[in-house]
């Protein structure tokens, strides 16, 4: 569909081309309009729209009074409170009733003689302007769960988790240990056909503008006949492992599979939508792309979701992350960025984040912009909280005035590969994953004042300086062809950990012939890399939180430079024998080298052994910028600010204008407060003027030839900069 569209679009211009020359018009003038005309042409729903909004309805019938009070003009009057210009309606949940009379499902009780609310809030919202998603839990079904034995999800032990004893479970508050949540399996083609049929209907039923697939991961390993069917056609071995060790062959097998087929169900759903519908947009949750631990990849499923989206509840870092990584992998902007008005999450179901601490949620994906969405959670009974509404709609109205601004491509220096194959588990007997080192590099970047990207797919990433790459495994191959591509064109490329052993071996041109026997190392830098590494000697090495590859160097390679050698402490951390009782000093200097510098193509590899950057403490923070200064230049850098350590600086570049972004990485316990700071952009060009948006605030500032120098305002949570040149 798209390919055709492309090619008339192509034609036209081709023609307009020709009309141009004949008529002598101005050329670039109809360019801009000819392609205003076909963004208009495309446009779709979601672009510019920045406000949204879910109230979960994962609802039971059992009592009568559940849900009686839901009133569709309540809910869209509420919509109207919260400012929101899209609303995601629950079509079904978790509990697998619908709401809708459904044919191949159970409708939920409170729907019976009122069967079509849900369908004239859709209508409501849709005659207001605010565009609608349908929600559906794809898995998570308990009616079907309970309905039909032979759709479960069976962990190891024979039992699907709702089947199992409660005394078995670990018990908790909000859930019962997962029992109340009934597992279908997506390898069960019975399942799935179930599914086409709800899809059919709500499509028939509903005229909504997109749907939303919930609960694209695997939250346990399944062990039905049809995924032991599947596992034996495809690897041919018989018996699904029931190994739990990530460095088992065996383990690692079943994880990679397990990828493939939620992935694979995936794109069959979004076919079978688009087969249908395909007018509507497709969302599927990628919330699990940005967890460390087991809950999937969400490469596969990210690329047949229209958008990035997904909800997470773990606080502002977490958020700011996870921004940047929607950023990077989404098909199209604006990505979506999910976080519950309960505080910490919906457990808490009467327990409302304040309204400073909404706003900063709010701001911190405005920052990146990006559209929010706002979880709430209905009242059994049907009803409300008019507060929480009204609480959105504080924040949502203050983030309007600047939505006209989210325009352009953000600026970063530096950025950080974040491998969605390689994020989950720590290999090599390590406790650190991608996942883990990425967040403490961002971390480090928003304290020291630097903006930061984050790149997960292919890419050209010839806008970076500087990339920070580790402990990616073999399996992000595409992401690690990248990088490499990205030093050999002029790049400063930074790997960290052995556990892609060819790429360490490729790229320093040694042999890998084993892993220290201790996880506690010291790296020892030569002596003219000393003031490198923050004064760390001979003496007294830098301590190292891991196990090291033991590195031989073909000493014949001029292009390899060692920065730091290896030192073991005396004795294994796990010896009773010891040096000095209550550590591990160093005490055996090796020549394997721990950091080296590489030459690679026109651009540097820069190679430790362990991914220092994992650690938080200020010491290996500074080592991390002292090499950033080192490759790239801190002084050089397109944008830097002398914010304090909670403030995150977001820039973007829009034709000839900066837009920088200044937002609270807000602590409810402290005052919402920022207070001034410097913002030094490389501008190259004199501005005309500096503005505080959305005022137009004129702000004073230095011209030094190159850079644009400005001083923030004192302000709460949120501020936005233009500089126009
Ligand atoms: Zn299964």
């Amino acid at each position: 569909m798209m390919d055709i569209v492309n090619s008339i679009d192509m034609c036209y211009f081709c023609l307009f081309k020709i009309l141009l020359f004949i008529k002598k018009i101005p050329y670039n003038f109809l360019v801009i309009n000819f392609r205003g005309m076909s963004v208009m042409k495309n446009s779709k729903w979601y672009e510019k729209n920045y406000r949204r909004h879910l109230l979960d309805m994962h609802i039971a019938d059992w009592d009568e009074s559940f849900l009686s009070e839901f009133s569709a003009e309540t809910y869209f009057e509420n919509l109207k409170r919260a400012n929101v210009t899209c609303a995601m309606l629950y079509y079904q949940s978790h509990a697998g009733l619908c709401y809708y009379p459904t044919k191949s499902g159970k409708m939920h009780g409170a729907f019976i003689g009122k069967e079509d609310e849900m369908k004239k809030l859709t209508n409501m919202c849709r005659a207001n302007g605010v565009a609608v998603v349908g929600y559906y839990s794809l898995n998570y079904n308990t009616w079907a769960h309970d309905e039909h034995p032979e759709w479960r999800m069976i962990e190891v032990d024979g039992c699907s988790k709702r089947d199992k004893p409660y005394s078995d479970i670990p018990q908790s508050f909000e859930n019962a240990g997962g029992r109340r949540y009934g597992l279908c399996c997506p390898n069960n083609d019975d399942y799935l056909n179930f599914v086409y049929k709800q899809i059919d209907e709500m499509i028939e039923y509903f005229t909504p503008h997109a749907f939303f697939f919930d609960m694209l991961f695997w939250p346990h390993q399944c062990y039905c006949k049809h995924c032991q069917k599947r596992w034996k056609d495809e690897t041919g071995i018989d018996g699904l492992p029931t190994s739990f060790d990530e460095n088992d062959p065996m383990w690692k097998l079943h994880y990679e599979r397990r990828n493939f087929w939620i992935g694979e169900y995936a794109e069959k759903i979004t076919a079978y939508v688009h087969s249908k519908a395909p007018h509507l947009t497709v969302e599927h949750n990628v919330s699990a792309a940005a967890k460390g631990g087991y809950f999937g990849t969400c490469n596969k499923v990210n690329n047949v979701s229209e958008f990035a989206g997904g909800d997470l509840s773990g606080g502002l870092l977490e958020e700011s992350v996870t921004c940047k990584m929607y950023s990077g992998i989404t098909m199209n902007q604006p990505f979506e960025y999910m976080f519950p008005k309960c505080e910490p999450s919906l457990y808490k179901h009467t327990l409302t984040k304040t309204d400073d601490h909404i706003e900063a949620a709010v701001f911190l994906t405005a920052a990146h912009h990006g559209a929010t969405l706002v979880i709430d959670a209905i009242d059994p009974v049907g009803t409300m909280n008019i507060k929480s509404f009204d609480a959105i709609g504080r924040a949502f109205a203050k983030q309007i005035p600047y939505e006209k601004y989210f325009v352009g491509e953000s600026i970063a220096d530096i950025a950080v590969a974040y491998g969605l194959e390689s994020k989950s588990f720590g290999l090599l007997g390590n406790k650190y994953t991608n996942h883990d080192t990425a967040v403490s590099f961002i971390k480090n970047m928003i304290e020291a004042g630097i903006p930061v990207d984050v790149v997960s797919k292919r890419k050209d990433m010839s806008k970076y300086k500087m990339v920070f790459a580790s402990c990616l495994w073999q399996d992000d191959k595409e992401l690690i062809d990248s990088l490499l591509e990205f030093a050999e064109n002029g790049g400063v490329l930074y790997v960290g950990g052995a556990e892609n052993k060819p790429l360490v071996e490729k790229i320093t041109g040694g042999k890998v012939v084993g892993m220290t026997t201790s996880n506690a190392n010291y790296l020892e830098p030569k002596n003219e890399f000393v003031e490198l590494f923050e004064g760390f000697d001979h003496d007294y090495p830098l301590q190292l939180d891991g196990y090291v590859p033991l590195i031989e160097l073909d000493k014949s390679n001029g292009n390899v430079r060692v920065l730091a050698t290896l030192t073991e402490p005396y004795t294994k951390l796990n010896d009773t024998k010891f040096a000095s009782i209550h550590s591990n000093p160093p005490g055996i200097h090796t020549d394997y080298p721990t950091a080296l510098e590489i030459d690679y193509g026109k651009g540097k590899i820069i190679y430790l052994g362990c991914p220092i950057e994992n650690e938080g403490y200020i010491i290996y923070q500074k080592i991390i910028r002292n090499l950033i200064d080192r490759y790239v230049g801190l002084s050089n850098l397109s944008v830097s600010t002398t914010s304090p350590t909670d403030v995150e600086t977001v820039a973007f570049r829009d034709g000839n204008d900066f837009y920088i972004n200044n937002v609270l990485l807000y602590d409810p316990k402290n005052k919402p407060h920022i207070p001034s700071f410097e913002v030094r952009v490389k501008t190259e060009s004199n501005p005309k003027r500096v503005l505080i948006l959305p005022d137009e605030t004129e702000v004073d500032f230095v011209f030094d030839g190159k850079f644009t120098t400005f001083t923030t305002r004192e302000t709460k949570i949120f501020d936005m900069y233009k500089i126009e040149i």
